[in-house]
């Protein structure tokens, strides 16, 4: 209770189609699916007088009969070197911990972005912040104002005759953020309550689950205890973090989903994804929290996927993988069509790959300048007013910035993340405005100024220089593990 009273004061103060071989199937059953639980408007009758011929009802889709359930599980806030099987020593994650030894874990998995709708809906759509423009947490979605729209994942699943639903944890996660379509159910907490504990969001999934025997299901339940306040669960272990003990919580959670499913015997195999949205800062680079930096302590998450044949085997892949793979790679696992993406299916990930993050959230919320990052190879460069360079291979940590040591492996970098941005901003969906900073970016650019590297630089106060202050502020304003009142959700 008195950690659902500090999350709630918390909140308080916080300012398709389906593949060939189902389709040629006949259809079984009489559920129907609305056009709108498909994400499509409701067409408009025709003015005129005749009524139109009646037109055969479309064929419900059937699943193959021999098509997994699938259960995308996401835990809020979860830092990837606090799972057992990342590492950590002091952390107990065993559910977590055995799927990864039943499954394959990927060991360089990052989110696009540290903040929880923009890092699920990359997850959904397989898209970029940049490109689907949901790039913070506060205002409206640009998932729901665009006029062009990214296909959800649980819309094609829906077509392709699945029964869908989601069970979150928070009201970040509520219709509003734009991830409800194609979801028959979608269960967030209302704004009176702001968040629900994960056992109860087992509970819910399993009883839903008993209404769906006939036919496969994609299933989401999402986990929100690690996420800030940081407050032990009664009965938590004494000499346990209070971070480590919400892991621990939201494992517990996820070990009595998954016996639970096992116990009702659905007779169909089961395709597990278990991904955290963001780490979290815990000091380590002054951020507490997570939202403002884009350095792993929040990027790296933890990611398990388990499916008999081809996630198995305990198997550990060393290739930077990011959320946006999860959706291609959905897709291709259970015959949905492939759409457009911006990452990979994991079922043909290739050896080297860049990968691209950002964090609008300092520019948001503060006025500083927005950090962009770029990891190729072991060497990660964050764009930011006075530019780092880490060798992860050497500095894990990233704790010593080797820019002026490897100018050479600098500039590279510093040219492909300005490539990457231009890519990402032309692909932009239509509809939706150019994020502000790529606005303030041609700007620059058009008047001449471009930095050493090759880039043009973020305006604004680096986020590295002001985060001291930032973090004592946020400590005086702190009652009780209360954080101040101005901040926009992460
Ligand atoms: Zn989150």
């Amino acid at each position: 209770m008195r950690r659902l009273a500090a999350r709630l004061c918390f909140f308080a103060l916080c300012a398709a189609a389906c593949d060939s071989r189902a389709c040629d199937a006949p259809p079984i059953g009489a559920r129907t699916v609305s056009p709108l639980a498909q994400g499509m408007e409701p067409a408009l009758a025709p003015p005129t007088a005749l009524p139109p011929e009646p037109a055969a009802p479309p064929a419900a889709p059937r699943p193959r009969a021999d098509a997994s359930d699938v259960l995308v599980v996401t835990i809020d806030t979860a830092r990837a070197d606090h799972f057992g099987a990342y590492g950590s020593t002091t952390a107990h994650t065993p559910a977590f911990d055995a799927l990864a030894a039943a499954g394959v874990r990927y060991e360089r998995a990052t989110t696009p972005t540290p903040l929880t709708g923009p890092a699920h809906t990359t997850l959904f759509t397989g898209r970029h912040p940049a490109v689907h423009g949901t790039e913070i947490n506060s205002g409206p979605a640009p998932l729901l104002a665009g006029r062009e729209r990214p296909t959800l994942l649980a819309q094609s699943f829906v077509a392709a005759g699945y029964r869908t639903a989601a069970f979150v944890a928070s009201v970040i996660l509520a219709p509003r953020v734009g991830l409800s379509a194609g979801f028959e159910t979608y269960d967030a907490p209302t704004p009176a309550v702001r968040e629900v504990a994960a056992q109860d969001r087992v509970e819910k999934a399993l009883a839903w689950v008993d209404t769906a025997h006939d036919a496969p299901f994609f299933l989401w339940v999402h986990f929100m205890e690690p996420h800030a306040p940081h407050v032990a669960p009664p009965g938590s272990a004494a000499d346990v973090e209070p971070y480590d003990a919400e892991l621990t919580a939201a494992d517990a959670a996820l070990g009595a989903l998954l016996a639970g499913l096992e116990a009702r015997g659905r007779g169909r195999p089961l395709i597990v994804v278990v991904a955290g949205d963001h780490g979290e800062g815990l000091g380590d680079h002054v951020e507490t929290e997570h939202g403002v930096f884009v350095y792993d302590d929040t990027l790296h998450v933890p990611l398990v996927l388990r499916a008999s044949g081809r996630f198995d085997g305990g198997r550990v892949v060393a290739t930077p993988v990011t959320l946006a793979d999860l959706a291609p790679t959905l897709r291709a696992l259970c015959g949905l069509p492939s759409i457009e993406s911006d990452g990979v299916s994991l079922l043909a990930l290739p050896a080297a790959r860049d990968l691209f993050a950002q964090s609008l959230y300092p520019k948001v919320a503060f006025g500083w300048a927005p950090l962009f990052a770029l990891q190729r190879g072991s060497f990660v460069y964050i764009d930011a007013p006075r530019p780092e360079l880490y060798d992860l291979a050497s500095d894990p940590r990233e704790r010593r910035n080797v820019l002026a040591a490897q100018p050479t492996t600098a500039r590279t970098l510093a040219a492909a993340l300005s490539a990457r941005r231009d890519e990402l901003a032309s692909g932009r969906l239509t509809g939706l405005q150019p994020a502000a900073h790529d606005v303030e970016r041609a700007q620059l650019a058009a008047l001449g100024y471009a930095s050493a590297t090759g880039s043009v630089p973020t305006v604004g106060p680096d986020p590295k220089v002001m985060i001291r202050d930032y973090e004592a502020r946020r400590a005086a304003h702190r009652v009780d593990g209360l954080p101040p009142s101005v901040l926009p959700q992460q």
